[in-house]
């Protein structure tokens, strides 16, 4: 069952040993606000700020902790761009519309570092960002993208060649890199921690142990939990993935647009400052350019943090500690005496075509979902393009809204095999 996978895997989340978190509160009896979100990941809490600082009265429902979901377990890499391609954001947008949403990515980025300095949130953070390929394959489908989008959309960063590799990441496995010194990295949920401070210090009611069970809608939406509810007149829906699992009737329109998809972290014991920097001397994250990805990189006190590996079937894979070791040691063979200190997971909303999929389900009920894994930037900018589009400036949000999206085949019961059909077929690709 998808919750307590969840949970299980959040038990053993390196970040969570790694803060302090403000004392919780639940829903108790029935509140009257402008705007209800449901969610308190990144999306959510976004959303809720920018509401609040347009002068809106909000309440943020949460099932679970604040950033107790993706937003509190992710590899903490801030990237530019989304995880489809250009090429597909033209085929939805054309050529106008995808150089504008390109520009959209480089402002979430940019929006990290705006409240970083506007809240005062310290959270790590560190630029610099490495793609990396491990095959001769690779390497060209890496420089071809590179050549893109320096060349159509402005990307300032630099191809690296075999010779040169060596000198960013002391690996064997890599034979080409792009070094972006924009995007880079930060302690995912100290940041969503800092974002829940802010929420709360504008006057945004926060409700965590919250599941919202039922959503009555009409000009006045009625938000039910077990212990009280919440009406308003707007909502924003921002639960990933994990909001069919806490509650199928909320939102059945949206389940089949998105597929949960676990993806699996862990963290070494420190491993002293001379060592960590030998692997990596410009301390950028570092992501390969696979279909499924192995992405890492150092934490601020000297651990590498590794991440990789997907489950299609919501089931924590069996002996998860040790293929993710085994992975990390092909990365770094001179890892290979480094005890693990930190093993675990969590979901992440991958669309068909992996663009973002926000959109209305009615004229005062909005959602944002779709991240596709790629949500760490964009999370923050689509609260703002909420927020924006509820006081009637909807051209950016509607931009991204008008991409077209197609559910899983199957809907709900068959969505996986198809998607495990279509991974496998990719996955052979890579390997060959
Ligand atoms: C292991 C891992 C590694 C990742 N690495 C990266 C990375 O390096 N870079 C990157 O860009 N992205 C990464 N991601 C993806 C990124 O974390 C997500 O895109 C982003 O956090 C999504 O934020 P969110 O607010 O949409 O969702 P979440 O953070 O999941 O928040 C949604 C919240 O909604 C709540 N909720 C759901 N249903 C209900 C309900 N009915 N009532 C009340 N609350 C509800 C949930 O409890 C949850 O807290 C990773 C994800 C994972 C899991």
């Amino acid at each position: 069952m998808l919750i307590d996978t969840d949970r299980r895997l959040g038990q053993n989340n390196y970040y969570e040993s790694s803060v302090q978190r403000i004392p919780a509160q639940a829903l108790d009896g029935d509140k009257r606000v402008d705007v209800l979100v449901v969610g308190a990941g990144y999306a959510g809490l976004s959303a809720a700020i920018e509401l609040a600082q347009r002068g809106f009265s909000v309440a943020v429902l949460e099932a679970d902790l604040a950033c107790g979901g993706a937003s509190g377990r992710n590899g903490g890499q801030a990237i530019v761009g989304y995880a489809c391609s250009q090429a597909s954001l033209r085929h939805y947008l054309g050529a106008q519309g995808a150089k504008a949403a390109w520009d959209l990515s480089i402002a979430a980025l940019e929006l990290i570092d705006e409240r970083i300095r506007e809240f005062g949130i310290a959270c790590d953070r560190v630029h610099g960002y490495l793609q990396v390929a491990d095959s001769v394959r690779k390497a060209r489908a890496l420089r071809e993208e590179f050549d893109e989008l320096r060349d159509w959309y402005g990307l300032d960063a630099d191809f690296i060649g075999s010779s040169d590799v060596g000198r960013h990441i002391d690996s064997a496995r890599y034979c080409a890199a792009v070094l972006d010194r924009h995007s880079g990295h930060l302690h995912p949920l100290k940041y969503g921690l800092g974002l829940l401070r802010a929420a709360l210090a504008l006057g945004v009611t926060v409700y965590e142990n919250t599941p919202v069970r039922q959503l009555r809608r009409g000009p006045f939406l009625q938000a039910m939990t077990g212990s009280g509810c919440v009406t308003a007149e707007f909502g924003v829906l921002a639960g990933n993935c994990t909001l069919e699992s806490w509650s199928p009737g909320v939102a059945p329109e949206l389940t089949a647009r998105v597929m949960p998809v676990g993806t699996y972290m862990v963290a070494t014991e420190p491993m002293g400052e001379d060592l960590a920097m030998s692997l990596l001397p410009g301390n950028q994250a570092v992501c390969d350019n696979n279909l499924v990805l192995d992405y890492f990189r150092r934490s601020a006190d000297h651990r590498l943090l590794f991440g990789g590996k997907v489950s299609y079937s919501t089931q924590t894979p069996g002996n998860l500690a040790h293929s993710m070791r085994r992975r990390l040691i092909e990365v770094f063979p001179q890892l290979r005496d480094q005890p693990l200190s930190h093993v675990w997971g969590g979901f992440v909303d991958i669309s068909m075509n992996r663009a973002p999929d926000f959109g209305r389900l009615a004229n005062n009920l909005y959602y944002l979902q779709g991240f596709s894994g790629h949500g760490l930037a964009l999370t923050g900018l689509a609260g703002r393009l909420v927020a924006q589009a509820l006081v009637g400036q909807a051209e950016k949000f509607d931009l991204l809204a008008s991409i077209a999206h197609r559910r899983f085949p199957g809907g709900t019961a068959l969505r996986m095999p198809a998607l495990v059909l279509a991974m496998l077929y990719h996955r052979l690709r890579d390997k060959m």
